[in-house]
């Protein structure tokens, strides 16, 4: 059991602190190698879920799904975003699988009557996973990230797997970096080393010693620190890398590739040597000049303009580094109910920042989205879908100043009502709408409700809270597939899907302009959900001015809606927030920044 020969491992652990960025660590350096090589990221979750689809996101950020259809950790998108690729479900290897795989194997037999431990059973189903994958993919740079922080329980037996793996394919081939938190004590100002030390001590004790180690702060390291944690933690000086917090994820390539972290990862695995592509540059300077609108740096605009007329005149300027742009922001709000947790919309605040960076690059002008967050919960007297319930000034006054606003996924009743009356506002006061699969089932509801006069309209998916309720007019409901679906877990309309516009449509002509459209009015779309329109009610609220844009390929379900009388009001089935990159953002959200940013000159 060895995987190709030619496959290089870079395994990444963390210290101190879980939530520290290792998945964005990862993808970067993921980024920095991309060019000369095919890069796979396994990430290794310690849980014993299957895999996050049924987790709150509250608790674990939000749920990535992918082509195949696979919900997996967010720290996906991080690596389909940055690297380029397009993973697939078995690189998010959980300890739910694992387990799962060997107690079925166990039933049948297959360990022929010996006792079935940790080690090795367990550790060879690991490392029999991260090998097929390697070898699969035929990776050149394949990035192992273990979740969780050294120390944890629940990640002992993955540390153990890549300990055995540097013993059967050699060092030559392997190499360990660290995620370590660097505290400053509040004070004195001093960077502190201590947490560090004890957190390679530990790794050491597993019989794993990184040759790198990144070093998260607020500040850059100073010199007396790299000295100190290198004598300590046994790893060269110029291999304690910073890793200071930054406004953006794109700036950390750059920041890594000043620091000589791509030439070394290239010449310890002996892979072939690339360095950071001038587009690359392109995008990092100008995601840098978009979010660090708290600093100040001279030229600004010269050094844009040079870029935008020739990518590789950046390299003449210095790159910015502290900016103050005294733009008028964009001001977006994302309404849910997960707000507790940033990351549960993780991809939906990547989108807007890809599409505006594309703005910004395609008009030569500045602009600067402004994201908030905002709750819906905040807003109810009560839950469940009673219109009276909700606070209308309150909603009134939180959504006035907002250019364009964003209702994301979400599941279950609670936040339903206040959701369906921030639409409401939306639609009479004409500021541009993009609904994201529950957004757009809501934006149905509060059509159905509030301009055909079906008042009871609702979606069945309040029933999964309590059976007792009733649904009058589900407009939304149960997709037929579904009905029979006990299990919760993986069950849902999953993955990449071919969806069929209508040709008249907003939604067309936004998807035709970003060169998207397949021969025979299709695009690509990820999906991720349960329930539908219901096609009973579409006749009505068609003949009432909304427009159904897109449906599935066969064109029996509803996958997309627009208002034509309203500015921008465009709500989607599926997740365009899944498929934007820097290079290609998703053109919903493009359309949409562009007609919040009218909305912005028009207020
Ligand atoms: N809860 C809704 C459904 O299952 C919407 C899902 C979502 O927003 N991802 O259809």
């Amino acid at each position: 059991m060895k995987p190709n020969s030619k496959s290089k491992f870079i395994v990444i652990t963390g210290g101190v602190v879980s939530g520290l960025g290792k998945g964005v660590l990862t993808a970067s350096l993921g980024a920095m190698l991309k060019k000369n090589n095919k890069v796979v990221a396994i990430k290794c979750d310690g849980y014993l879920n299957t895999d996050p689809g049924t987790i709150n996101p509250v608790e674990h950020g939000e749920v990535f799904v992918l082509d195949d259809g696979s919900e997996v950790d967010m720290d996906f998108g991080h690596y389909e975003r940055l690297i380029g690729i397009r993973a697939k479900g078995s690189w998010n290897i959980t300890m739910g699988k694992v387990y799962k795989q060997i107690l079925d194997d166990e039933r049948l037999g297959k360990y022929l009557g010996r006792t079935v431990q940790l080690i090795p059973h367990v550790t060879d189903e690991i490392k029999r996973r991260m090998y097929k994958i390697a070898t699969e993919e035929a990776g050149d740079v394949v990035f192992i990230e273990i979740g969780g922080t050294v120390g944890d329980m629940e990640n002992e037996l993955f540390i153990e797997a890549v300990r055995q793996i540097r013993n059967e394919i050699g060092p030559a081939r392997i190499l360990f970096a660290h995620l370590s938190y660097l505290p400053i004590v509040e004070g004195s100002g001093e960077q502190k080393s201590k947490p560090t030390q004890a957190s390679i001590k530990l790794l050491n004790q597993a019989g794993i010693y990184p040759e790198i180690i990144f070093c998260r702060c607020d500040r850059k390291l100073t010199t007396e620190i790299r000295k100190k944690i290198s004598l300590h933690c046994n790893i060269e000086e110029n291999k304690v890398i910073s890793n200071m917090n930054v406004e953006n994820m794109n700036l950390l390539i750059e920041h890594f590739a000043e620091q000589g972290v791509g030439a070394f990862m290239e010449s310890r695995l002996d892979l072939e040597r690339s360095g950071v592509k001038e587009n690359e540059l392109l995008y990092v300077c100008l995601a840098s000049i978009l979010f660090s609108r708290k600093k100040r740096i001279p030229n600004t605009l010269k050094i844009l303009s040079d870029a935008i007329a020739e990518p590789a005149n950046l390299e003449a300027h210095e790159k910015p580094q502290s900016l103050t742009w005294p733009l008028p922001p964009l001001r977006i709000a994302i309404c849910g109910k997960y707000m507790k947790l940033r990351d549960s919309y993780a991809s939906v605040r990547e989108a807007i920042l890809h599409a505006s960076v594309h703005r910004m690059l395609a008009r030569k002008s500045f602009l600067s989205p402004d994201i908030h967050y905002i709750e819906v919960s905040d807003f109810e007297k009560k839950d469940l879908a009673q219109n009276s319930c909700y606070n209308e000034a309150g909603i009134a006054e939180k959504l006035s100043g907002f250019h364009g606003v964003i209702i994301p996924s979400g599941f279950g009743s609670r936040g339903l009502g206040g959701k369906i009356q921030v639409i409401r506002y939306l639609r009479e006061h004409k500021i541009p709408f993009l609904g994201i699969c529950l957004g757009m089932q809501l934006g149905v509801i509060e059509f159905a409700r509030n301009v055909c006069g079906i008042v009871k309209a609702g979606t069945t998916e309040v029933l999964s809270d309590d059976h007792a309720l009733q649904v009058e007019d589900p407009v939304i409901h149960l997709l037929e597939e579904q009905n029979h679906v006990t299990e919760l877990g993986g069950s849902m309309r999953l993955g990449r899907k071919r969806v069929l516009l209508k040709e008249e449509s907003l939604a067309y002509s936004i998807y035709k302009n970003f060169g998207e459209i397949e021969q025979g009015s299709f695009v690509h779309e990820r999906f991720r959900h349960r329930y539908e329109v219901n096609n009973a009610y579409i006749k009505k609220m068609e003949e009432a001015g909304l427009l159904f844009s897109g449906c599935t390929e066969d064109g029996s379900i509803v996958q997309l809606m627009e208002l034509p009388s309203h500015p921008f009001f465009v709500a989607c089935q599926y997740h365009p927030e899944l498929l934007s990159t820097l290079e290609k953002p998703a053109p919903l959200f493009q359309a949409f920044i562009e007609a919040s940013l009218n909305k912005a000159k028009n207020v």
